[in-house]
């Protein structure tokens, strides 16, 4: 997309909801007890975050228990990240198709929602995983490689996020929330383990990220998987060979510029644009 001053009238641009130009998500593996206190910061904050949960370890010490699931992770989306945290090029295929269902019909049975995020444990993937993780109805997956960008992924089951909560700095975020040059549509995506700042004795760390992320007007907070449905949507979006009528087949509304127009095309429904002048 040109970066110039002057846009052309009739030139498309997508916006995320409500017309928004930035999103943030936030992704946490392995279900470990601290994910209570990250879960109240977040909540504090209005963050939303996916967490991907291992049904294996629901339970043992120092891990979530099966009854907390559904009301600790309310605001937030619960996603898979196997039974057992395997190894998955040490599995066959059965155990890797069982790895990934038994694991969603456990979360899906804790929460009572549909479970579709995956994140890789150890962060490994082949291309037998990703087309095994897809049978059994997973339609994205996170890896641990920091593209250190917020450009958002061509391929959702090799989706790489922003950087690990480590790498996040305030001159990073001061470039998200007000780029010296003109960006569309920038995803700023965190992941780690709550662990991790018991550990490393941090925790104002991802209280201070999320204070400078916090209440922004043009910021859309979201889930892994809202993020996911709202540009399949997008992306969805059909356009008729004259560039005059856009239908959105989605069942959610999919939002634009159109020149210096904002405008949206609702779940189902078609956008008339107006007939290009010409001279
Ligand atoms: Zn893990």
């Amino acid at each position: 997309m040109a970066v110039t001053e002057k846009r052309d009238p009739y030139m498309m641009e997508f916006r995320f909801p409500e017309g928004k130009d930035k999103a943030v998500t936030f992704s946490y593996d392995d279900a470990q007890i601290y994910d209570r206190r990250l879960v109240s910061i977040f909540n504090q904050y209005g963050m939303k975050a996916t967490f991907h949960l291992n049904s294996g370890t629901l339970g043992e010490e120092g891990y979530i228990t099966k009854d907390e699931v559904a009301a600790l992770y309310a605001n937030h989306e619960v996603a898979s990240h196997a039974v057992t945290h395997p190894f998955f090029n040490e599995l066959s295929q059965d155990m890797t198709v069982r790895e990934i269902l038994e694991d969603r019909r456990t979360l899906e049975g804790c929460t009572n929602r549909i479970v579709r995020g995956f994140s890789y444990p150890f962060g490994e993937y082949s291309d037998r995983l990703i087309e095994t993780a897809r049978q059994v109805g997973i339609v994205y997956a996170r890896t641990v490689e920091d593209r250190m960008n917020f450009n958002l992924p061509g391929d959702f089951m090799l989706w790489h996020p922003t950087c690990h909560h480590n790498k996040v700095t305030d001159e990073m975020i001061e470039d998200f929330l007000n780029p010296p040059l003109y960006r569309n549509l920038a995803l700023l995506y965190i992941w780690g383990h709550s662990f991790e700042f018991e550990r490393e004795n941090n925790w104002e760390h991802i209280r201070h990220v999320c204070e400078a992320l916090q209440g922004r007007e043009d910021v859309w907070y979201a889930t892994n998987m809202e993020i996911y449905e709202y540009v399949m949507a997008m992306r969805s979006l059909v356009l008729s060979a004259d560039g005059r009528i856009l239908y959105n087949p989605a069942a959610i509304p999919v939002y634009l510029m159109i020149g210096y127009t904002k405008a949206c095309v609702p779940a189902g429904k078609c956008l008339y644009l107006p007939t290009e002048q010409k001279g």
